[in-house]
């Protein structure tokens, strides 16, 4: 029996490209959408060309009181595929926001916190019962809870509460032998933050300046190191704050 993945956010971005590194790696993925139906249905059809599975889900992580009923359906979608529990669990699904200590409002920071840390502790929590032993969690942080770039601040405080999770995450389920390890990317040429680090020429080149191998990542470079991490290879790795950012502010 094949191994099968969960990932959130995998229509676009970084998500995509782990679903697709994945089934190049012969893994099944059930993957989410929030507001994308089209393109998730896509890249199912691209999973399937490179002779995997792919099943996508709707999910709005800004909602965790919705996590009840997207379990229901993912117990269903694992039946489908006459399993009843999966190896890999990604929680990559995600927005940035753009604000300062001053001027961030309660209403931007509790979606932060709902998307980037509540949903995903209630998803842990909700399927752990349903995550093989001998398992992988894989949280999505990025490179901004080390370095500082002005006006992510409500955002990256977030991102480096779910690198604390992680690690308390890993000791607690470590007797299951399920690894839990954070990836932290640098800045990414995709749609986030309104495609700012791909289509933004000077914020393009400030990054490129500021990475040792002189661009931006793309997001095929993330979703290889998320399937290598996810990989037997990697099964001593627990615990691990990984940062894929080509060497960025060294
Ligand atoms: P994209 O904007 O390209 O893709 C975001 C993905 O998340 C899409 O699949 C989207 O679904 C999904 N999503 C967005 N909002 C919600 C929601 N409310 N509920 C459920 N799903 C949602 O972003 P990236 O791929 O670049 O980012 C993915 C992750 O990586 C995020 O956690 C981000 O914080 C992190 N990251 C990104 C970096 C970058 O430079 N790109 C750097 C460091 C970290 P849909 O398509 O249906 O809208």
């Amino acid at each position: 029996m094949g191994k099968v993945a969960v990932v959130t956010g995998g229509s676009r971005g970084l998500g995509k490209a782990a679903v697709l590194a994945l089934a190049k790696r012969g893994v099944d993925t059930i993957f989410t959408y929030h507001r994308n139906a089209t393109a998730a249905h896509a890249v199912v059809a691209q999973v399937q060309a490179l002779g995997a599975k792919a099943q996508a889900l709707h999910l709005d992580v800004s909602k965790p009181e919705t996590l009840d009923d997207f379990v229901i359906t993912l117990h269903t979608a694992l039946r489908e595929w006459n399993v009843s529990t999966f190896d890999f669990l990604v929680n990559n699904a995600g927005i940035g926001s753009y604000s300062t200590a001053a001027d961030t409002s309660v209403e931007l920071l509790d979606t932060m916190y709902a998307i980037h840390l509540k949903s995903v502790f209630l998803l842990v929590q909700k399927t752990l019962d349903t995550i093989t032993d001998g398992g992988r969690i894989l949280n999505v942080s990025t490179g901004l809870t080390r370095f500082v770039g002005p006006g992510h601040i409500a955002y990256a405080c977030i991102k480096g509460a779910i690198e604390v999770y992680t690690r308390y995450l890993a000791q607690e389920l470590g007797p299951r032998k399920i690894t839990v390890n954070v990836i932290a990317p640098g800045a990414t040429a995709t749609d986030f933050n309104g495609g700012a680090v791909r289509d933004n020429e000077v914020y393009n080149k400030a990054v490129s300046n500021a990475v040792a191998l002189g661009r931006p990542g793309q997001a095929e470079e993330i979703g290889d190191a998320v399937a290598c991490l996810l990989s037997d290879e990697c099964r001593w790795i627990n615990g691990e704050r990984v940062e894929v950012s080509g060497g960025q502010r060294l």
